[in-house]
């Protein structure tokens, strides 16, 4: 038995031999990074194997809500564990795959009954898709094919979440391998491309995207959109109204409104999901990352009794939906996301949310002080503070300078892990964190992005 360092070494030099991590370039891993190894966690903290203690900034990313170790999370895993690991919801039916559709019908939008399962956001996305194009092969409007979708979108990494993504530095590469999709505008206020300012701004965004809508009237079988932010884009917030001017004109127009709520459900907004905000129903919904609390991977994409019925016939007919995947409705995952909705309503935790959203609201004004903050956008817990080189001209940091990936290496010298986009501070805590934590949390962003920007203006002299 090696020593605890000796193994510590091991872990690091296997992780740099054999692992390729995601979104990563693994040369700057191997060669210059310090790899924080996490051994465990408890509460909002991520401790790594020298015990070194991290507050988990962006929830794992984006995912755990109730915090790691939670009680009632871990005895409902180890219980289902009892009883069985897996089984499969092809040709048959589970337990907790039965009692998780129920929780998850009384808590989603009313219109929304039927409820497909699947492991992760991408996956839940694509059904999405693929329900909303043969959907409409199959009711008797089969030139309704083309997918409208919004410029910064982020779906997901597979190739059908990714035709329907809009961020060329991850997306541009792919697009020989991709459908081709309309694309239609999302509103980056602080970089409107209209040019208008909050004063001026007549939503020529929403004017322009419904124009495009219309003329896609008769070839249009969907529209995706991530209501209220746009996450990866680098937590871009639409102002009030825009969500529902697309859910009108997909209405309007005969057009399904698939919702991503990957990000953004299960309570990241201040509102269980993000539609809530501007009362919008959805004909398909796709959920996933908050799901079962941040445990295990489970996604469901939820739909209305009209399209389910789109699919219903005659076995020779086959209007069946051909789709799954073999770890569909893992009952050990569906347990963890059982008891995790339980917790929503037993600790309240939609309710309780609020006043820490309006401290967030209120520390984070604080940071528009700093001369690098150029932006800072927030719907409930989700945060992403844009860093500038020039606040005036909002002139952004050469792309090789990584000064946010700079900014989350300071951090964890405070005690923190979070990760950015781009030249944007994500922060998104588990909405459980305490208003101490979440000052601590926003202090040591606060040091960490003065220092950095301060220490980068004078290397350039
Ligand atoms: C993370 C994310 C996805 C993809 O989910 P995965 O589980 O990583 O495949 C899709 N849509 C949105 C909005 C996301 O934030």
């Amino acid at each position: 038995m090696k020593n605890r360092n000796e193994w510590i070494e091991h872990l690091l030099e296997v992780d740099k031999k054999h692992i390729w991590h995601p979104f990563t370039q693994m040369k700057e891993w191997v060669e210059k990074e310090e790899i924080i190894i996490i051994e465990r966690g408890e509460g909002c903290y991520l401790y790594d194997v020298y015990g070194r203690k991290f507050l988990d900034g962006v929830s794992s990313l984006w995912v755990n809500v109730h915090g790691h170790r939670k009680k009632e999370i871990d005895e409902a895993i180890k219980k289902q564990l009892d009883k069985i690991a897996h089984s499969t919801l092809l040709g048959l039916a589970n337990v907790p795959s039965i009692e998780l559709a129920e929780r998850l019908i009384k808590i989603t939008p009313d219109n929304l009954t039927k409820i497909f399962y699947s492991d992760n956001g991408s996956t839940a996305v694509e059904i999405g898709l693929k329900i909303a194009y043969q959907y409409f092969q199959q009711t008797g409007r089969p030139q309704k094919k083309k997918i409208i979708s919004f410029v910064n979108a982020y779906h997901g990494d597979t190739i059908g979440s990714v035709s329907v993504g809009g961020i060329d530095l991850f997306h541009q590469i792919y697009r020989p391998l991709l459908f081709e999709t309309i694309k239609i505008p999302y509103p980056y206020c602080y970089r409107c491309p209209y040019g208008k300012s909050p004063d001026t701004c007549n939503m020529e965004c929403l004017t322009e995207a419904k124009k495009i809508i219309s003329e896609h009237r008769e070839d249009a079988a969907a529209i995706i959109i991530e209501p209220i932010m746009q996450g990866a884009a680098g937590m871009i917030k639409s102002p009030p109204g825009f969500l529902r001017g697309i859910y009108e004109a997909a209405k309007e127009n005969d057009i399904l409104l698939i919702v991503d709520e990957v990000a953004t459900g299960f309570g990241r907004t201040g509102k269980m999901f993000a539609v809530e905000h501007e009362n919008v129903k959805p004909d398909i919904m796709a959920v996933a990352k908050g799901i079962s609390g941040g445990y295990l991977p489970i996604a469901a994409t939820l739909t209305t009794d009209e399209i389910y019925m789109g699919f219903w016939a005659d076995y020779a007919e086959k209007k069946t939906f051909f789709h799954g995947h073999t770890y569909t409705g893992n009952p050990l995952a569906a347990a963890a996301a059982i008891a995790s909705i339980d917790l929503f309503e037993k600790e309240k935790v939609i309710e309780n949310l609020q006043p820490k959203i309006r401290h967030l609201e209120k520390k984070l004004e604080e940071f528009r002080e700093l001369p690098h903050v150029g932006d800072i956008r927030q719907a409930g817990f989700m945060v992403g503070i844009e860093l500038v080189r020039d606040k005036r001209t909002k002139e952004e940091y050469p792309y090789g300078d990584r000064i946010s990936h700079q900014v989350i290496v300071r951090a964890r010298k405070y005690g923190i892990i979070i990760r950015p986009l781009g030249d944007v501070i994500v922060l998104m805590p588990p909405l459980c964190i305490s208003i101490e934590e979440l000052d601590f949390l926003l202090d040591g962003v606060y040091r960490s992005i003065k220092e950095v920007t301060e220490e980068y203006e004078r290397r350039k002299g």
